[in-house]
């Protein structure tokens, strides 16, 4: 972390991201890269010589909150010379010129193919005084091959495949992630090799449309074969995907997930609606009885795991017979949890455009009945936890504590939320450790787990402890010291 450069040459810089993990992905390569040209994290509560906005396009009020925070950032610019503001990500990919137009005060804007050219842009931008627009209309490049700074020492987002074939009437997506582009197997395990060296443990694969991986290159099972390698990875001890889609997701992915031991047993699969005729006009090209199939046959083969979505409210045309539909669905898939949403219109989607709008109130109405049922099974589905013996892998940050008892925060391996008790005799456990314990509690959205068993320290707790341990002066952070 560093003071603004009146008095040092160091830029600093702030990356600002909005929207879905594959954001989230590009947001660390933003910092991979800043950090490579030699920018460093600004401190906390300072104001950043570089602001980068990783914007998301989804929803409707995405544009009203960019250039809200936008227009916030103009006295600040005006009181800080050579700062520059930078935009990225969906809506810049959508905006474009626009932006400049809009909030004349931004010095670049980049687009989701060309994030590599982030640095060079705001170099190009303060030489010349003026401010660069570059955006590609495909990828150039996988941008896996630039550099990455990851939020954490023990997981990682891994890159299959970027961009999306399909067409859903309410996603804007395609339009600014382009057709779907699948990186090699080769690189893949690569990459989750070099990560796994570095002591990560868990990895989770990403793509808008993870389980068509493959499609691109011809091979239908390819995805089923990437979880089965990941089996075969030394040290590699959690795996996890997002976001599948019914349509692709074969029984072969299934079988792939029973048999291979480090592929946790835990599915995000968006429904959106239970009803076949909205389901129609959504174009997502699948009807209940085939999401319902799915739930099954995972559910045979995985009777522990957990299962969540996403739901839409409120689409176009959606009567209450629709809406029943989508909450028989609820009931039947129990799902462990939902991101519910109420529908919005996307500007440049055929729903947008779409007769039979939905009121407003009638879909708040909806998306409060649809939250409580969510939430009821969700807690009847925690409450099935009580007494069950699970490994947590320690997280990053605060443990929910109370008066009497100390807690860390986890994750389960159907990626449940569990708080564990702190049992000092068997030692403070750190992020990246696994903390075998005993539910005791479990609440709407989380698990208590109060009678811990064992602490393994591991070798991501190692290199997490000491990301936090501040280093003498000249030692190099991150690489873990090889075993003399
Ligand atoms: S599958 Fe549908 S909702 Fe998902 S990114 Fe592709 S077009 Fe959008």
């Amino acid at each position: 972390m560093a003071e603004s450069t009146a008095d040092s040459d160091v830029r600093t810089y702030q990356v600002r991201t909005y929207g879905c993990q594959m954001n989230v992905h590009d947001s660390e390569r933003l910092t991979g890269l800043l950090e490579e040209a030699g920018y460093v994290p600004v401190a906390e509560g300072e104001q950043a010589d570089v602001v980068v906005f990783n914007t998301c396009a989804v929803r409707e009020n995405a544009d009203n909150r960019l250039y809200g925070n936008l227009s916030h950032l103009v006295p600040v610019k005006a009181g800080h010379p050579g700062m520059q503001i930078a935009v990225g990500g969906c809506l810049a990919q959508k905006d474009q010129g626009e932006i400049l137009a809009k909030a004349p005060w931004v010095d670049v804007v980049f687009g989701t193919h060309n994030i590599g050219s982030l640095p060079v842009l705001l170099e190009r931008a303060r030489i010349a005084q003026e401010a660069q627009v570059e955006i590609k209309e495909s990828l150039e490049v996988f941008p896996s091959t630039l550099p990455t700074k990851r939020d954490s020492a023990y997981a990682a987002w891994v890159s299959v495949s970027v961009g999306c074939n399909n067409t859903c009437t309410f996603c804007i997506v395609p339009a600014l992630r382009g057709k779907e582009k699948d990186r090699r197997p080769g690189d893949i395990l690569g990459e989750i090799q070099a990560l796994v060296d570095e002591g990560v443990l868990e990895i989770t694969l990403l793509g808008q449309n993870v389980n068509a991986y493959g499609s691109e290159f011809g091979d239908r099972e390819a995805f089923s074969k990437l979880l089965r390698a990941c089996g075969e990875i030394e040290g590699l001890e959690r795996v996890r995907f997002t976001s599948p889609h019914p349509r692709d997701f074969t029984d072969d992915v299934i079988a792939a997930m029973a048999d291979t031991a480090n592929v946790m047993p835990q599915l995000h699969m968006p429904l959106q609606s239970g009803s076949d005729s909205v389901l129609q006009r959504m174009r997502r090209s699948y009807r209940q009885d085939r999401y319902l199939g799915i739930i099954e046959r995972v559910r045979a083969a995985m009777p522990e795991a957990a299962i969540t979505t996403d739901i839409i409210v409120g689409f176009p045309g959606e009567t209450d017979d629709d809406f029943d539909q989508t909450l028989h669905v609820v009931r039947e898939a129990r799902f462990a949890g939902a991101f519910t949403f109420q529908y919005s219109k996307r500007p440049g989607t055929p729903a947008a455009t779409m007769p039979d709008q939905v009121s407003k109130q009638i879909v708040q109405e909806r998306y409060e009945r649809l939250v409580d049922v969510v939430n009821d099974i969700a807690w009847a589905e925690n409450r099935r936890q009580e007494g069950r013996i699970l490994e947590v892998l320690v997280a990053e940050g605060e443990g929910r504590k109370d008066d009497r008892t100390e807690r860390i925060s986890g994750r389960a391996p159907d990626n449940r939320l569990v708080h564990v008790a702190v049992d000092p005799s068997l030692g403070v456990p750190r992020p990246g450790d696994v903390v075998a314990a005993e539910v005791t509690y479990a609440a709407p959205h989380h698990l208590v787990a109060d009678r811990v068993l064992a602490v393994r320290r591991t070798r991501a707790g190692d290199v997490s402890e000491r990301a936090r341990t501040p280093q003498p002066a000249g030692v190099m952070m991150g690489m873990p010291t090889l075993p003399a």
